[in-house]
């Protein structure tokens, strides 16, 4: 091996390694900030343009769900005090799963807000740790460790003044990946809203996964779960996946229900639960 090859060699091996805690380059978008909007009543939107952060707001204060990324903290409080809510009346926080970018800058705006936070037992110990439990292809992403105050289990209603926030257990993306609903009062009529937790494989491993053994059967029970599920307005963690910017803006520029479109679970269900079947099939062949 000449100098050059050997170089060569060493800064892909480089490379290699530092992905364990940075990947190649996040997208853009989960670090650009935007401007909060309504989304029903008393429904926000506080995230970034690329990572979903939502506010549910009460007479008795507020539950925000997801706190994507420690970088991000700055803008999503800015957005919560700018559509009216001071940030000590922020009293409880919900994530969707164990993953720095949902939960990376939880453990900040929970110190900046005295809110309680909420998590599933599935998810605790990672959340609690800074880290993830499963085996993936893309190593481990740090994140801050923040304290669980409370374990939701399956069902569980969270409430808060007038709000009522259901608990969905719907493990797979991570061991305790959770989905929650409401029902939400827009202009007069009520709709169901459905936060669903990520349903896609990213980088999870299928087959002989040794930190989450139970991965294909969680998947499975949870299409199964969802499958069954309905909901008029879906807001996911990433918000392109349902559209959830543009619906924003559509909405903002006089289109009422611009949100609601009850066919779009049922949708991303069927197509995850595609994908996910086409990745196993392939792990199993040995080709991924
Ligand atoms: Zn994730």
């Amino acid at each position: 091996m000449g100098y050059r090859t050997f170089f060569r060699g060493w800064l892909t091996l480089g490379a290699v390694l530092a992905s364990g805690t940075a990947l190649a380059a996040d997208p853009p978008e989960w670090t650009t900030p935007t401007e909060p909007f309504r989304i029903a009543d008393n429904l926000y939107y506080v995230g970034t343009k690329g990572l979903a952060a939502y506010l549910i707001v009460s007479r008795d204060g507020a539950i925000l769900i997801d706190g994507p990324m420690d970088r991000n903290v700055a803008s999503i409080e800015r957005n919560i005090r700018r559509v009216g809510v001071p940030l000590d009346r922020v009293r409880v926080i919900v994530s969707n799963h164990a993953h720095d970018d949902h939960v990376g800058g939880i453990a900040r705006i929970k110190r900046d807000t005295g809110a309680r936070f909420l998590a599933s037992a599935g998810d605790r110990w990672a959340l609690e740790h800074g880290t993830s439990r499963g085996d993936t292809n893309y190593g481990v992403r740090g994140y801050p460790a923040v304290k669980v105050d409370g374990v939701i289990r399956d069902g569980e209603v969270v409430r808060l003044g007038d709000i009522a926030l259901t608990a969905h257990l719907t493990p797979g993306h991570t061991p305790g990946c959770t989905s929650w609903s409401m029902v939400a009062r827009d202009a007069g009529k009520l709709r169901r809203v459905f936060f669903p937790c990520s349903i896609t494989v990213a980088g999870n491993r299928l087959v002989g996964n040794r930190g989450y053994p139970g991965i294909v059967a969680d998947f499975r029970r949870t299409f199964a779960k969802l499958a069954t599920m309905r909901a008029d307005i879906v807001l996911p963690g990433h918000p392109e996946a349902a559209d959830v910017i543009e619906r924003g803006a559509r909405r903002r520029a006089g289109q009422a229900d611009a949100f609601v479109d009850p066919r779009l679970l049922p949708r991303m269900v069927a197509e995850k639960r595609a994908a996910f079947e086409a990745e196993l099939r392939a792990a199993q062949r040995g080709t991924r």
